[in-house]
């Protein structure tokens, strides 16, 4: 895949920056989830939340505010990033012009969590809040007033995460080579991904990954092309978003799911095998099933991949790798619970029966005595 490995930085002595802490996140095995699943196969999280900035996002960010210093598109002590996200591209890019010491503006609508925008805050940024229901291509929706923000203020770069190849290539180089390190240098049995699972918002983490495996099993001869899984590839999408079907509508899981089709996303085979549609009951249920059996600190569309797995690995499609104690299934789990700590779905969590805290007090009171 040429050029420099990404691998090379691997946390080895001292960083130089939060930037470098971007990525190389761990693959964890969810074996309390696929043994209550009974599934035999190798369920594994790509953990994300761990990257600096706290997501998947993080390494687009980072590698669009990079090529665009290159190319000479942002120039230091003049130009301003203006982007409109659904939160984490604009906390990784507010993280970057952070250190790098640009000013960012950031676009979002108002469905995204406070969490999201404090942390924007609290790295500098400004933000501008848009109607959750504007259509996209409207004046008022989060990309329209990014344009024309763009068009008033001197300097203002949108690097547009949405059309920019530089998103899909982030996880081409960087999240497919640290999965494959991490099966290779692995105790499973075998090295390829079976099933790959990733939920989409711009689709750039679909689509650079399916690229990336794809021109992989590609460039296998013979004898290793009959030994490697061919990697089915799953999208996973909300309902109430038109990525994988159905009408436009609202729903409370962020960070996935589109009125519009974003350029970046390549929908059909081969790069992506099969559409699963979720909803947010299963997809907050998930969630916190990652949190409470595999203490991983995840947020709701973590839960949104991993429901969209097990449907899928419980379906007569799935049945195969299901049964496959030998094959590796990949969720992407994008970003933490950071980001919802405020949501109503997740402080039901801490919520427990009155009469259940009176049993436990006395209980604590007895164990005392
Ligand atoms: N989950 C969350 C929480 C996100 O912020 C995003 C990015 N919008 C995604 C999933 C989807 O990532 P992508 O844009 O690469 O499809």
């Amino acid at each position: 895949m040429g050029g420099e490995s990404h691998l090379q930085h691997h946390w080895q002595g001292v960083l130089s920056s939060a930037l470098d802490a971007v990525g190389h996140t761990p693959l964890i095995k969810l074996d309390r989830i696929a043994k209550a699943e009974g599934l035999r196969c190798n369920l594994l999280g790509k953990c994300e939340f761990l990257s600096a900035g706290g997501s998947v996002k993080d390494r687009i960010a980072k590698r669009m505010v990079e090529h665009a210093e290159k190319e000479g598109v942002l120039i230091p002590g003049q130009s301003i990033v203006i982007e409109p996200t659904s939160g984490n591209t604009g906390i990784g890019l507010a993280l970057a012009c952070a250190i790098k010491g640009y000013q960012c503006i950031i676009t979002l609508p108002a469905k995204m969590s406070l969490e999201k925008e404090v942390m924007l805050r609290a790295l500098g940024a400004e933000i501008v809040r848009t109607p959750t229901e504007a259509a996209w291509d409207s004046p008022e929706s989060h990309i329209g007033v990014a344009r024309k923000l763009q068009k008033s203020i001197p300097g203002g770069v949108i690097l547009d995460q949405y059309s920019n190849p530089n998103n899909p290539l982030a996880h081409y180089y960087t999240t497919y080579e640290e999965i494959m390190y991490a099966l290779k240098t692995s105790d499973l049995p075998r090295h390829d991904i079976a099933l790959l699972v990733a939920g989409t918002g711009t689709g750039g983490t679909i689509t650079g990954l399916g690229r990336a495996i794809r021109d992989y099993e590609t460039s296998l001869v013979n004898g290793e092309a009959s030994s490697h899984a061919r990697t089915t590839i799953l999208a996973v999408d909300p309902e109430g978003s038109i990525l994988g079907g159905g009408e436009p509508g609202n729903y409370q899981v962020e960070g996935i799911g589109y009125d519009f089709f974003p350029e970046v996303l390549d929908p059909n085979p081969p790069v992506v095998d099969k559409w699963i549609k979720t909803n947010d009951d299963e997809a907050f249920a998930a969630t916190k099933r990652l949190i409470r059996e595999e203490g991983l600190f995840v947020g709701g569309s973590s839960g949104s991949a991993l429901s969209g797995t097990l449907r899928y690995l419980h379906s007569a499609d799935g049945k195969s790798i299901a049964e496959d104690e030998d094959a590796n299934v990949v969720v992407i789990l994008p970003d933490g619970v950071r980001n919802y700590m405020s949501k109503p779905w997740f402080l039901e969590t801490s919520k427990r029966p009155v009469k259940e805290d009176e049993e436990q007090k006395e209980d604590i009171k007895d164990t005392i005595k």
